[in-house]
């Protein structure tokens, strides 16, 4: 039976007052698409509705309380946050059924009033952010969504269907809010979309002034002016197309993370066909060692399905020997599983559970002993992670550059506890296991 993808909450956004304020807007809009949420157009399709609201003049604040009450009336389901989110005794008087009241900057309040409000339903299937990461993340690292939608049309992905052709957010709005982001607080940019590589193409002819100079919209122009914004800039979901080969060298430069997240999702070429993606997996082992050689601490994370309809013995042991040459750092694998609405459900010769089972647990022990091996050889090392929590006991978990959040492995750190969440900092690895390494600052004066 195919699983059913649930229905992502939506919301509808009335905004008011100045340019500033729309690009709040906006940012609200891009973070709550980013956790999984629908936009609507119109009142009745909304399942909560945002007014951001002004305040700079008496006239406009009786604007934004009309605004208010028309929502209310239309939808009934409403959060105000904006400039007169500062005077939210005024607004409760006069609509006492509002279901929060934040103030103007406050977007991690009013995107938490909205979780709390329409909870999201995440789903493996069409989320980009990892369901662990839909809890608000923390300050110091962001999610950054470049573009919406995809033009490929992967058998086993409903996410054309679900979301359209690629549309690419314009560059100069990207770094606006990759400026806004790091201004307040984030240290590590997690450039997110459904095909990263593939940013600009139907906006190409559309450059953009950025600190006066023209933005061409092309995946290395805005990896480039990313670097320069935030401390850490990594790049999820690229395809390997040969364009890619311009930002290894930013890697090797240190202006963004040396890490590429691939979704290769196998390596046989009868099953990439079969899943319609390109098939030219010796090219890749020829370009994964050429960024290598430029870039030599690059981690590269992908993810594969195993199971797919039509899958041979032959295929699957075909993707294990490939993954033995391709020495890929972090690896995630699932079981294929028809979704509603999938070309792909109408294969022929799906493969048997117990055999996708069996498949799955090889897969996961050849690219647990490469990781582990990979791992093993950083103790002794210096590297630079960064903190995500401190604990009481003086211990601290952070992530190295190779660790994406909530997807990778951590770096596990004892004499921590003058630390900071956000800090980047030094340690020497002392041990490691499968996927995580333990460690400890370097201390200044050693
Ligand atoms: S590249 Fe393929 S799997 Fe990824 S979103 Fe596009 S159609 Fe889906």
């Amino acid at each position: 039976m195919a699983t059913k993808i649930p229905e992502s909450p939506k919301v509808g956004m009335v905004s008011l007052g100045c340019p500033k304020n729309l690009v709040d807007s906006e940012r609200i809009l891009t973070k709550l698409r980013s956790d999984g949420y629908g936009l609507s157009p119109d009142y009745a399709g909304a399942d909560v509705v945002l007014v951001n609201t002004c305040g700079f003049l008496d006239s406009a604040k009786e604007e934004s309380l009309e605004a208010i009450g028309e929502a209310i009336s239309e939808n009934g389901r409403v959060i105000v946050t904006g400039c007169m989110g500062d005077e939210a005794d005024k607004i409760r008087e006069r609509f006492p059924n509002v279901l929060a009241i934040t103030g103007a900057h406050q977007y991690e309040q009013v995107v938490s009033a909205v979780h709390e409000a329409a909870p999201a339903t995440p789903s493996p299937f069409v989320d980009l952010v990892p369901e662990a990461g839909l809890k608000l993340t923390p300050r110091h690292y962001s999610y950054l969504k470049i573009s919406e939608g995809c033009n490929h049309r992967c058998a086993f992905c409903i996410i054309p269907q679900l979301r359209g052709d690629l549309v690419s957010r314009r560059p100069d709005a990207i770094l606006r809010e990759a400026e806004k982001l790091v201004e307040a607080g984030t240290q590590e940019l997690l450039v997110i979309s459904q095909d990263t590589s593939a940013y600009g193409v139907d906006i190409r002819k559309q450059p953009r002034m950025w600190k006066g100079e023209e933005i061409v919209p092309h995946m290395t122009d805005l990896a480039r002016e990313l670097g320069k914004i935030a401390p850490w800039v990594r790049l999820h979901y690229v395809y390997p197309y040969p364009h890619v080969d311009q930002v290894i060298p930013l890697m090797a430069e240190g202006l963004i993370l040396p890490y590429l997240d691939i979704p290769f999702q196998h390596a046989s070429r009868n099953v990439l066909k079969a899943m319609k993606r390109p098939a030219n997996e010796a090219k890749v082992l020829e370009r994964l060692k050429a960024w290598r050689e430029i870039a030599p601490d690059l981690t590269i994370r992908s993810t594969f399905v195993v199971g797919f309809p039509g899958e041979t013995e032959e295929d699957f042991q075909y993707l294990l020997d490939w993954l033995d040459e391709a020495q890929l750092d972090r690896v995630g694998a699932f079981r294929f599983e028809p979704v509603e609405g999938a070309a792909a459900n109408a294969l022929p010769d799906p493969v048997p559970e117990e055999v996708k089972e069996a498949r799955y647990a090889r897969i996961m022990e050849k690219t647990a002993a490469i990781s582990a091996a990979k791992l093993a050889a950083k103790v002794g090392r210096e590297i630079d992670v960064i903190i995500d929590e401190v604990d009481e006991d003086g211990g601290a978990n952070a992530r190295s550059q190779a660790d994406a959040p909530e997807i990778d492995g951590q770096v596990f750190l004892r004499d921590a506890g003058h630390l900071a969440q956000g800090q980047i900092v030094r340690v020497m690895v002392e041990e490691a296991d499968e996927h995580d390494l333990y460690g400890a600052p370097v201390t200044l004066n050693r």
